[in-house]
């Protein structure tokens, strides 16, 4: 028996009043849920606005000193029309006043956008009769604007010690001063595992609008088979490479401190979901790969220089420049007298003729520097691939069945992924090879 779940609902949870009924019935059917962190309300239907944005609208038009009683008076029938179809009691109409006034005031951009979940947290409270706790008492943010993970441990574990049923909004804490500061966009993940290690709880529950992670992007790959265990390893590397339904940073607090996260559907509430733990042992079952994510969009600066091997420190020296420009590296295949640079072409584009010239520099007479753009990188994910014979074979003939032509090949030692990158042009297609190959 489980003894406690925190659960955080994000905004299309919470879009309206029919969905915090389905909120209820989800807290219902299991006792132990006994915190709730809700997101602010979201989308309703396509096209429809989020409550955040609105309010990111209301401030930048008010600090440009232009009218957004408009916009604000959306905000107020967000939250109206929740407060009216479940008949609550709690005075919503006099917050979203001060929230305006607020607003109008000059408060910071953080402070407006906060009010998002402050107010969907007042509500949820006063609709399930428990108790509200203002993340600003608890969520500590340094002066830099970082979280202060040990204050923030420290005061929220104290602050629901005594386990009573609680709802603390996401999105945002204060800084030391009170000044409240939020973090960055889709940061309700973070503050749901910030209260899942404070209480200690057995299984952090994330609801959303899918029933957890897909094993490739369903734009690309017809009907992916869903994944319904992951490690929190094999995830961040899915999630680096564009799998998003979590925010990154959401998987640090639980991770370390050993809670699974469980993926669920609002709309589904008895599908299982996908159960995101720290050490998913090796059994027999698990499939050879758990996903597969990539992007397009990467540049190859490539460095050849005579007798490179045996110079000692010359990797550093390109590695320097490139931390000097400010821009970071995905991989770096090497060779002999050659290595590649792999970095986000974006990223690169201000930098570009820079780092071309003082690498050339570095390698003077000897060699060459070159920048070849348009490559793709696809990871392809699993734990089951460890010790498993054959998995590279398999995926490399795939791809040459299809006609692609490999640019890249990067493994790394905890044979958790293969790493390949290909031209934009055949990006879908390895995705779909890879796919097929492995799932059927
Ligand atoms: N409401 C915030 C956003 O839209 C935070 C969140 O939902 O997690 O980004």
């Amino acid at each position: 028996m489980l003894e406690c779940i925190v659960t955080k609902f994000g905004g299309s949870s919470l879009a309206s009043d029919e969905q915090f009924r389905k909120v209820r019935s989800i807290l219902e059917l299991e006792p132990t849920r006994r915190y709730l962190i809700p997101s602010a309300p979201g989308k309703r239907f396509s096209g429809d606005e989020k409550v955040t944005d609105l309010l990111y609208l209301c401030h930048r038009k008010a600090s440009e000193g232009q009218p957004f009683a408009e916009d604000f008076a959306k905000i107020r029938e967000r939250y109206m029309s929740i407060a009216n179809g479940l008949h609550l009691k709690a005075d919503i109409a006099g917050k979203l006043d001060e929230v305006e006034q607020g607003i109008a005031s000059g408060k910071g951009a953080d402070w407006c956008a906060s009010r998002g979940e402050y107010l969907c947290g007042l509500l949820m409270a006063d609709y399930l009769g428990w108790r509200f706790l203002d993340p600003a008492d608890g969520i500590v943010f340094r002066a830099d604007g970082m979280l202060d993970d040990a204050q923030t441990q420290e005061k929220l574990s104290m602050l629901l010690a005594d386990g009573e049923s609680t709802v603390v909004p996401g999105f945002y804490g204060a800084l030391e001063n009170g000044e409240v500061h939020t973090f960055s966009r889709g940061g309700s993940d973070i503050t749901g595992a910030l209260v899942a290690r404070a209480v200690n709880a057995d299984v952090y529950e994330n609801w959303t609008d899918v029933s957890g992670f897909l094993m490739a992007d369903p734009r690309i790959v017809e009907s992916p088979a869903e994944i319904s265990s992951i490690t929190y390893q094999e995830l961040r590397e899915l999630s680096h490479m564009g799998a998003s339904v979590l925010h990154e940073d959401a998987m640090f607090p639980v991770h370390r401190a050993g809670i699974p996260t469980n993926i669920r559907n609002t709309n589904k509430p008895y599908h299982p979901g996908t159960m995101i733990s720290r050490n998913a042992p090796h059994e027999a079952s698990v499939p050879t790969i758990t996903g597969i994510a990539g992007h397009r969009g990467y540049s190859v600066i490539s460095v050849e220089k005579n007798m490179m091997n045996s110079e000692v420190g010359f990797g550093r020296k390109v590695l320097a420049v490139l931390e000097e420009e400010g821009v970071c590296f995905e991989h770096m295949p090497t060779g002999i007298d050659s290595m590649c640079v792999v970095v986000n072409s974006e990223m690169l584009a201000p930098h570009r003729d820079q780092i071309i010239a003082r690498i050339e520099k570095l390698v003077g007479n000897s060699g060459s520097v070159s920048i070849s753009d348009n490559l793709s990188i696809i990871a392809t994910v699993g734990r089951g691939m460890v010790h498993n014979c054959g998995t590279a074979a398999r995926l490399f003939s795939a791809m040459s069945r299809a006609r692609i032509n490999v640019r890249m090949i990067d493994q790394g030692s905890s044979e958790l992924s293969i790493i390949v990158g290909v031209n934009d042009s055949d990006f879908e297609a390895t995705i779909n090879a890879i796919y097929h190959e492995f799932v059927g």
